[in-house]
């Protein structure tokens, strides 16, 4: 028998309510040593009170709700206690659940036994904890969609398609026949087409959805005073960034979150990457460059009413061959740099005319970052994406398979060696879903999980 467990489900913190949940056959017995109240029926949301049944102490006024297995969470039986959201009541409780037989759940061993007990396959559960650590709509978007189990149809069908093609080649190996075995090799071959364009569509989503789900990169640079902060300030809409007239003050790195047209955005604002004997400013240069080598995208900030400096030059310098956004700010201001002076060194970038004092040029930003994430190809409302680098490896592996086996086809060479590289990526894809993943990989799935999930 699989041990009852027990964990705080709720965040820890000050809330409204908390939730003690408890699964596993034991909860129902468990939960009746300790709640007061009218007898726990099955579904049903009971008003009660926990008391310490060794020392009679009451704990908390509660809501507690039985659900039985396998219509619950984890397909076990579970008890839900809905105490008052303080970090007493609910360690108080948690304590007297283990005290009276159950073990304290590890990360994700909720969510891991409606995994093993067939409630939901591998990408499903993996969308539980995306779900979970979603920060903008369009990340959760895609976590539901495939928690709703879309995206694993879209692997199933694929590896339906590898279950045709593994019959073709069998039944040609078990009657071969001359006539037969050419128009095996044909369908093969055209058949392997086939599933490398659904693979291939399926891998070109991943980009967006690394996007997507960690959020896109963006580094704001510029020379001290053009305006990176008041950008920063305009994008988060509330001041955090200290806007100042004094050069130098954005000392170190700023990072925030924020979500433009729904998908995250890490934003640093940095210190400028000039040469300097400011230790302090050292320190946020080398910082600066840190984020600035690793940004998806920069935004090269411009004063537009000054002429271009030396500082600037080295700036552009970096900027070769990256994608970039060049913003020529204080538009209001009497312009002495040409769009032309900036085209010329960085061919590659978007310019824009802004004004972060008028508000201008904000929304155009904006839209070069969505259209940027999206590169015209995924539309928005695409919710079916590769958005986990286990997927995406796997994919890529599966697609490896699929090209050998092609290029095996094509080359006459025995059915039984192709069958291998066929029968090789419908594995691959079942350890997406979970059906041919090792206990090692499950165990890591799980581990990034959050206590109580
Ligand atoms: P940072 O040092 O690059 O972060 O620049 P800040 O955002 O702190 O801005 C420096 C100064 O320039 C502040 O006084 C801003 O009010 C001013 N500023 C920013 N954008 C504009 C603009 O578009 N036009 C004008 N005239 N002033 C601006």
């Amino acid at each position: 028998m699989e041990a009852t467990i027990a964990a705080i489900a709720t965040a820890l913190g000050e809330g409204g309510i908390g939730i003690v949940r408890i699964s596993g056959e034991e909860s129902l017995p468990i939960a009746n040593k300790i709640f007061r109240g009218s007898a726990l029926k099955e579904r049903m949301l009971t008003y009660g009170h926990v008391y310490d049944n060794f020392t009679g102490e009451t704990i908390d006024e509660v809501m507690a709700v039985y659900m039985k297995g396998p219509r619950s969470y984890t397909a076990e039986d579970v008890v839900e206690i809905q105490c008052h959201g303080s970090v007493v009541s609910l360690r108080k409780i948690l304590a007297l659940v283990l005290k009276n037989g159950a073990r304290l759940a590890e990360p994700g061993e909720f969510t891991k036994r409606a995994f093993l007990n067939g409630r939901m396959d591998l990408t499903q559960a993996e969308a539980v904890i995306d779900l979970i650590r979603a920060k903008s709509d369009k990340t959760f978007d895609v976590a539901l969609s495939q928690l709703e189990g879309k995206f694993s149809q879209t692997v199933k069908d694929i590896r339906a398609d590898f279950v045709d093609l593994l019959v073709q080649i069998t039944v040609n190996i078990d009657y071969p026949d001359e006539d037969i075995e050419e128009m095996t090799y044909d369908k093969l071959f055209e058949g392997l087409g086939a599933v490398r364009e659904k693979l291939q569509a399926l891998l070109a989503t991943s980009d967006t959805g690394r996007i997507i789900k960690e959020g896109l990169n963006v580094a704001i640079i510029g020379k001290p005073n053009v305006g990176k902060s008041s950008l920063m300030n305009a994008l988060l809409r509330e001041t955090r960034a200290i806007v100042t007239e004094i050069a130098g003050t954005t000392r170190d790195t700023i990072e925030e979150v924020i979500s433009i047209r729904n998908i995250p955005v890490r934003l640093t604002d940095t210190a400028g990457i000039r040469q300097t004997d400011d230790i302090i400013e050292k320190i946020g240069i080398e910082k600066s460059k840190e984020s600035f080598n690793k940004a998806d995208l920069v935004i090269f900030m411009v004063d537009g009413s000054r002429s271009l400096d030396e500082e600037d030059e080295e700036i552009l310098q970096y900027m070769d061959g990256r994608q970039a956004i060049v913003v020529l700010n204080k538009q209001d201001l009497t312009q002495v740099v040409s769009r032309e002076e900036i085209a010329a060194r960085v061919p590659q970038a978007v310019i824009i005319d802004a004004s972060m004092k008028e508000g201008m040029g904000i929304e155009t930003i904006e839209d070069k970052i969505e259209e940027l994430v999206y590169g015209g190809q995924v539309k928005q409302n695409d919710s079916i994406m590769v958005t986990n680098v286990r997927h995406k490896n796997l994919l890529e592996l599966a697609l490896q398979s699929v090209e050998d086996a092609s290029a095996m086809t094509e080359m006459r060479q025995p059915l039984e060696f192709i069958e291998i590289d066929v029968n090789r990526s419908y594995e691959l894809l079942g350890e997406i879903i979970g059906e041919t993943a090792s206990g090692e990989i499950i165990n890591e799935v799980f581990a990034r999980f959050c206590l109580g999930k």
